[in-house]
């Protein structure tokens, strides 16, 4: 590391707080896959903001709608209509097949708003005795971190030493479609899963879970909310992980890559008989819906239904799950992909998923570990194919040193 480098993160560290633990690089451009850090070094971006770049840093023609948008309007508040957010609306519920978006920023912000949609139906619609509603959640789940959600995380460092934590949520094995059915009972409001768990590690259910769910949902009487926001708009090779299994949630929880990689923009997207419950004053935000957000959020919609980004991640994926597969019982223990999505368990003899995330930044690669030994990589779409390669031949080396 040299020392612009090592100035730069000092000077950091004086004043920020350290919630985070970033690798050792600063990042000052961005152009497609590709980064620059201070020093004018170049690396391939393989985290790509965990997914809220699918579409590469600085896409064209989000950029252009974006400057567009930006000369005209910005900032509204919902306390008056703007001539943005409609449009926005209609095509990501079209999207979505579904029919009315609440929008938020955050992806913890639309968590926060499915779960009172989901307590709001509950009581209003479905007849749970008041402060009864139950959701159920998977074990090794990551939704957020606002105080409620980090409530039902089962991760310590997620949860410990923030409570009183709310109640309300009920634990079942991820995967395991009868522990739900156990589960539900006649307070149950609804399910809320990952359909691939991102943070998790890019863990993948088995084939069959998200059906057994949807059906599981149905004849009960219970709202499948899809929390979409990691594994969702392109990632995996379709437009939400849902469609692997042909599924299609009551509720879609989307953030991180609906704002383009250039503002926050998340939103819950549900029927009329789910999200309609909401009344006026009840919820909201005053960035939610925002002109310029709306803008983006647009442009994204638009790209996502030409399918394009979709057909190159299922062809890339394959591509980079063969060459990673290769690299079992070579310095990996088990590999995960699911379109350009990956997570593969590092073995502890090469060295942590931190230390192999160091010796990637030195070869010009960007990934992130999670939980110890995994590493996960999520390239923006565009990426190439010789990239991948590229990239997968570095961490061969890594792997070996
Ligand atoms: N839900 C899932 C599945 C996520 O992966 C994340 C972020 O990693 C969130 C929710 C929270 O999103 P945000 O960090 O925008 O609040």
């Amino acid at each position: 590391t040299d020392t612009g480098t090592l100035r730069i993160i000092t000077a950091e560290d004086e004043h920020l707080a350290h919630n985070y633990h970033p690798l050792p690089v600063v990042i000052a451009r961005g152009e497609g896959a590709w980064v620059t850090d201070v020093e004018g070094k170049r690396y391939l971006d393989l985290l790509s903001a965990y997914s809220a770049l699918n579409f590469g840093h600085g896409h064209p023609a989000i950029l252009a709608a974006a400057q567009e948008q930006l000369g005209r309007l910005t900032l509204t508040s919902r306390a008056y209509h703007n001539d943005r957010l409609g449009p926005f609306a209609a095509a990501l519920a079209e999207l979505c097949g579904k029919d009315l978006v609440l929008p938020m920023n955050t992806g913890a912000e639309a968590v926060e708003t499915g779960i009172k949609v989901a307590r709001a139906w509950a009581y209003r619609i479905k007849g749970v005795a008041a402060d009864a509603a139950k959701i159920v959640v998977a074990n090794g789940n990551f939704h957020g971190r606002t105080t409620t959600i980090v409530g039902f995380s089962d991760d310590p460092v997620a949860y410990e030493g923030f409570g009183p934590y709310a109640p309300g949520f009920v634990h079942v094995p991820f995967g395991d479609a009868a522990a739900i059915e156990a589960a539900i009972d006649e307070n149950t409001a609804a399910v809320l899963i990952e359909p691939i768990q991102g943070e998790a590690g890019v863990i993948i259910p088995p084939e069959g879970y998200l059906r057994a769910v949807r059906e599981l949902c149905t004849a009960r009487g219970v709202l499948f909310i899809a929390d979409e926001i990691q594994s969702g708009l392109g990632r995996v090779g379709t437009t939400f992980a849902c469609d692997r299994e042909g599924v299609v949630p009551d509720v879609y929880l989307l953030g991180k890559a609906l704002g383009g990689g250039i503002l926050p923009l998340s939103a819950v997207v549900a029927d009329r008989d789910v999200l309609g419950v909401i009344r006026p004053g009840e919820h909201g935000s005053t960035f939610g819906g925002n002109p310029l957000a709306a803008a983006v959020g647009l442009q994204v919609v638009e790209m996502l239904a030409s399918g394009e980004f979709q057909t190159r991640a299922a062809a890339l994926g394959e591509h980079l799950a063969e060459r990673l597969d290769a690299l079992v019982g070579h310095g990996v223990t088990a590999v995960r992909v699911a379109g350009l999505w990956a997570g593969v368990d590092i073995d502890p003899a090469v060295g942590t998923g931190r230390e192999v995330a160091e010796r990637m930044l030195a070869r010009g690669v960007l990934v992130k570990d999670t939980h110890g030994q995994t590493i996960r990589l999520a390239p923006p779409l565009v990426v190439r194919g010789t990239e991948l390669d590229w990239a997968v031949e570095q961490l061969r080396h890594v792997l070996a040193a």
